[in-house]
């Protein structure tokens, strides 16, 4: 019998947005999807001996999730991510992300690596389906069609289910049917916006660095423990973050900065959905430089707390621990001020 073709997808950079996607449709062509393991010390070490010093720490550990595959499947899914809305590219680092990986100085397999550009949707769309299906080995057009569509609908389901509050390791284990969705609550800003009297705090940040609890230190796991509700960028529904993409004088060039970007100046003009905002940075980054600046001007303006968190491999438990607790004391006390009038 012939033996299933295996496709690893390292858990790290797009895999947060798109995991759901590639996984649906390279099953539905008949391949196993191996995924790398959770975030390790191991991992980040193996990542950081490949990678340049001034690498940002996704980066690094992306490299350390490319090796965890490499001696366990046939092919590694590395698409070149170059627009998912056809107006705006994905950071620098994302689309040289291939060529990278394929110059490291481990051995790996065959790298599957097709461009993804949604410019000239639905064309771009098809004809980045069909170029995976080709490199798999895969022609059949009906087949490969009703992949698509299967992964498309998964693809938008889990997006739902991060807009209604739910982490993206909770949104995968409701679409892969392991929990049912009733056993989530809405995360986030439910109680406040129903005007109860807890804290909640906007975590923004890239989706690779805020979820992956080894990068960030655990930040969001953090500030459940300290009782605050935790919104995300995820949860601000897309067609009000697009308005303000016309409020900037000029958007970023790079679509994660600008879902960030947007997100808190949502945030800042819709106030009392948050009492405060954290943006969770990479050491490093240069697209952060400017997002980050321009946060915390908007913030100050609008009179909103601002912590800006910045990690790199060095970044320590203890150390993110203190300034949580700093800040969200610092938002109690304001809030019991902002009450006793
Ligand atoms: S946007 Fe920043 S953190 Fe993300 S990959 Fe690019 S340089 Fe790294």
């Amino acid at each position: 019998m012939k033996r299933q073709i295996r496709v690893g997808i390292p858990r790290a950079l797009s895999y947060y947005t798109f995991f759901p996607m590639w996984k649906v449709f390279l099953e539905k062509l008949g391949a196993e999807v191996i995924v790398s393991k959770q975030t390790n010390r191991r991992i980040l070490e193996a990542g950081i001996k490949e990678t340049v010093n001034d690498a940002c720490i996704p980066i690094k550990v992306f490299h350390g999730h490319v090796f965890d595959l490499a001696d366990k499947v046939d092919y590694l899914f590395i698409p070149r991510m170059v627009s998912a809305d056809g107006k705006v590219t994905f950071c620098p680092k994302f689309l040289g992300l291939p060529d990278m990986v394929r110059y490291a100085e481990v051995p790996i397999p065959e790298i599957i690596d097709i461009r993804y550009n949604l410019k000239g949707f639905p064309g771009g769309l098809l004809r980045f389906f069909f170029a995976v299906a080709k490199s798999i080995k895969v022609r059949n057009p009906i087949k490969i069609i009703c992949a698509a569509v299967s992964a498309l609908v998964v693809h938008k389901r889990y997006t739902r289910l991060m807009n209604e509050g739910l982490k993206p390791v909770e949104a995968l284990e409701v679409v892969f049917g392991s929990r049912q969705r009733e056993s989530y609550h809405r995360s986030g800003r439910s109680e406040k916006w129903l005007g109860g009297k807890r804290i909640a705090v906007a975590l923004l940040g890239y989706p690779y660095a805020v979820f992956d609890p080894y990068i960030s230190a655990g930040v969001y796991e953090k500030l459940v423990k300290l009782e605050v509700d935790v919104v995300t960028f995820e949860q601000i529904p897309n067609k009000q973050m697009r308005h303000y993409s016309k409020v900037l004088p000029q958007n970023f060039f790079w679509y994660y900065s600008n879902q960030v970007c947007w997100a808190g100046l949502y945030l800042l003009e819709n106030k009392g959905i948050v009492d405060g905002i954290i943006h969770v940075t990479a050491f490093g980054c240069g697209p952060d430089a400017m997002v980050d600046k321009t946060l915390e001007l908007e913030a100050k303006h609008a009179g909103l707390p601002f912590l800006s968190l910045t990690i790199d491999e060095h970044t320590g438990e203890g150390g993110v621990q203190t300034r949580l607790e700093a800040f969200v004391d610092m938002l109690w006390t304001k809030q019991a001020r902002h009450r006793a009038g």
